[in-house]
């Protein structure tokens, strides 16, 4: 049978982000399911680096998303992968919202994000003409970065330091062993086995079905997945805007904001809907839904222009409150030498480097 140290089943951002970096020290291999790297949630995004300004500051999304925001710019610099520090209005139209403001600057501190600066109504004016709100933060640090590029710095990085990705390859199953697994895969319906000291379940909106089939995982520390839809309208032709622009966070999401991509393209959402399945089509009707939101603030927005873009999906792990990520390691969960990742939702993306390095200094453990 082959042997490999580690096995890393995912090729998003994290699993790639996980295999640059720990195949500087151990052999790895990532594998895939799909035919290519990054076909689910990690291509299905804003691309926008996040500043870390919502979370709560004992949480691993506060403190992996400030880490990985700085890790993130360097390594796109380093490797030069495509990002711009565009900088986020995010704004308040309402005296409640201007309280919610209040705390997201409180609560940005916290987290150790210290750039935040209020920008005053002739700023404003300036900054993001036609734009209608009371009041408003400007976060310097939030960027976009191009996610394809990222992964593919990745791939280069672990394929440099002798690792591999097998794309067209499923993860079936895992049984434990005195040194580690014994794991079946499926590669284009064939079955292959292999073995390997250290397994890492990066499975992104699969991670749960992921871990039902590792034997000896007890299945309370297999948390519940919910399907999260987030639907994106893009806006044709020229408009005024040259940062990110935020409302409000809403409960399951940041609400319907304006981000720009690499070219300059503007687009809305994503907005936020369960579903039962992995459905990736986006929904016309919403478009009514949209446009009340965005004229809300913008009302200059001309409705012919917005057409329905792409959707993604985000891995809940509740549906009535927020959620931090989980990253469980034997500590947790008894089975040496398995690292299970579950709710990786945004920043995943931003964060993705630091989870990384968590994720290593947890296997030194
Ligand atoms: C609408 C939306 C907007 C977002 N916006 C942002 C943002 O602006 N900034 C930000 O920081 N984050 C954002 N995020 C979050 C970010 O996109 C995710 O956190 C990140 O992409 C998760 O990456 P991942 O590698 O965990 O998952 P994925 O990209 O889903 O990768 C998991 C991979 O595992 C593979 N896989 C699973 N099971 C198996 C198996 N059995 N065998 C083989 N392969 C398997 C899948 O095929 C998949 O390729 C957003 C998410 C959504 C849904």
């Amino acid at each position: 049978m082959d042997h490999v140290d580690t096995v890393i089943i995912g090729a998003g951002v994290v699993g790639l982000g996980l295999a640059a970096r720990l195949s500087q020290t151990r052999q790895v291999l990532v594998i895939d399911q799909m035919g290519q790297f990054g076909e689910h949630t990690s291509s299905r995004n804003s691309e926008v680096i996040h500043a870390g300004l919502y979370y709560d500051e004992h949480s691993l999304k506060a403190r992996l998303c400030v880490r990985g925001k700085a890790l993130l710019y360097d390594h796109c610099e380093r490797f030069h992968v495509p990002a711009k520090r565009l900088g986020k209005i995010l704004f308040a139209r309402t005296a409640a919202e201007q309280d919610k403001l209040a705390n997201i600057e409180t609560q940005a501190k916290r987290n150790g994000v210290h750039d935040l600066t209020p920008l005053s109504r002739a700023q404003i004016a300036d900054m993001a003409p036609g734009l209608r709100v009371s009041a408003a933060l400007f976060s310097p640090s939030t960027g976009i970065v191009d996610s394809h590029q990222l992964m593919l710095s990745l791939v280069h990085q672990l394929e440099h330091a002798g690792g591999n990705l097998v794309c067209h390859t499923r993860f079936d199953s895992a049984e434990p062993t005195a040194s580690g697994f014994n794991v079946i895969l499926d590669c284009d319906g064939e079955g292959f086995k292999l073995s390997c000291h250290t397994l890492i379940n990066a499975g992104g909106l699969f991670a749960q079905d992921n871990a039902r089939r590792i034997i000896g995982l007890g299945k309370h520390h297999i948390p519940q997945s919910h399907l999260c839809r987030g639907q994106y309208f893009c806006y044709q032709g020229s408009h005024p805007f040259h940062h990110l622009i935020y409302p409000m966070p809403e409960q399951h999401g940041l609400g319907i904001h304006a981000t720009l991509d690499m070219a300059g393209q503007l687009r809305f959402g994503p907005d936020t809907e369960f579903v039962d399945q992995l459905d990736y089509q986006v929904d016309a009707q919403a478009k009514a839904r949209f446009v009340e939101a965005i004229q809300s603030y913008w009302p200059a927005l001309d409705p012919a222009r917005l057409q329905p873009d792409y959707a993604g999906i985000r891995p809940k792990l509740y549906l009535d409150q927020g959620q931090d990520f989980v990253i469980d390691g034997h500590q947790h969960h008894g089975v040496n030498g398995l690292i299970n990742l579950f709710g990786i939702e945004s920043p995943g993306l931003t964060a993705s480097l630091a989870i990384a390095e968590y994720v290593e200094s947890q296997l030194k453990r």
